[in-house]
């Protein structure tokens, strides 16, 4: 389905070992450890070893760095590779202290938002009329989205997988209207971090439903033209036996991606 998609979520941290240092910390209570991740001279070094890999021409390839950096991030990065935000205020910019507007996002070059993520539903609290309506916003301003959907781990042992998935699709669906600018990302909550990346069937069988859920609940058109990527855990070793699964259009990848040489293989997985 389409061309093949991947993904850099660089979070909010921009050093690979940090990032799994803030992943297996609660990092709600140790606000100090945190500050360590990310720096300038990290960002700079990514970019480099971006700027010097071969990447698969046929890949649609984005990065995502932390707001902060965008803007170095876009001056100094190939233009080969597009650049996404982690979020984006749910409406016009104006008087909302903190916030990061998409009319800022489109001014520094950003082509992309991902919306919806796990740590914004569960860690900050986002709910799906929110995500939903940022969704909305994004797409009327044409700045791409990333619409990431996925279950718990104790919503996967109470069968929930489904319904969870379906659930946050229809609140995206209420909101979109032009699918050709929106991917969808499954990353199961219980893959994000742990190092447990779901099998290549388990990620295939979910895909499967979001595509008939959107076969049935939109369009054929839009089910058989919208990209589903997979992302948890995502890594050199495991890309291209999930790559070869027939509804799988590409990765959205988090730890993975701070490592310039090894996003460069995920990229590269594209059968
Ligand atoms: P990891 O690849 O580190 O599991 O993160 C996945 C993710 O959340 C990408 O958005």
């Amino acid at each position: 389905t389409g061309k093949f998609f991947v993904g850099g979520n660089w979070k909010c941290a921009c050093n690979h070992d940090d990032y799994y240092f803030g992943i297996y910390n609660d990092f709600c209570l140790k606000p100090v450890q945190i500050l360590q991740n990310g720096t300038k001279d990290s960002i700079r070094k990514l970019v480099a070893d971006l700027n010097d890999s071969k990447l698969e021409n046929d890949v649609d390839v984005i990065v995502s760095p932390p707001y902060v950096y965008i803007d170095v991030v876009k001056q100094s990065l190939t233009e080969r590779i597009e650049i996404s935000a982690q979020n984006s205020w749910v409406g016009k910019g104006g008087a909302f202290t903190g916030e990061i507007s998409v009319e800022q996002l489109k001014d520094i070059g950003c082509k992309w938002v991902i919306l919806g993520h796990s740590e914004r539903r569960h860690i900050i609290g986002e709910d799906d009329q929110f995500i939903g309506k940022k969704a909305a916003y994004a797409l009327s301003q044409n700045l791409k989205v990333i619409a990431c959907i996925g279950e718990k781990l104790e919503e996967r042992e109470a069968g929930k997988t489904f319904d969870v998935c379906f659930e946050q699709m229809k609140s995206f669906a209420d909101s979109i209207s032009n699918w050709k600018d929106v991917v969808i990302a499954y990353e199961p909550v219980w893959a994000i971090g742990t190092g447990k990346v779901a099998t290549p069937e388990q990620a295939q069988e979910v895909h499967v439903a979001v595509r008939d859920w959107l076969k049935k609940n939109v369009s054929p058109e839009v089910a058989s033209s919208t990209r589903i990527i997979y992302g948890g855990s995502v890594n050199g070793g495991n890309c291209s036996e999930l790559a070869k699964q027939e509804d799988i259009d590409g990765f959205l990848v988090g730890g993975a991606s701070l490592k310039g040489p090894e996003f460069a293989t995920i990229v590269n997985s594209v059968t």
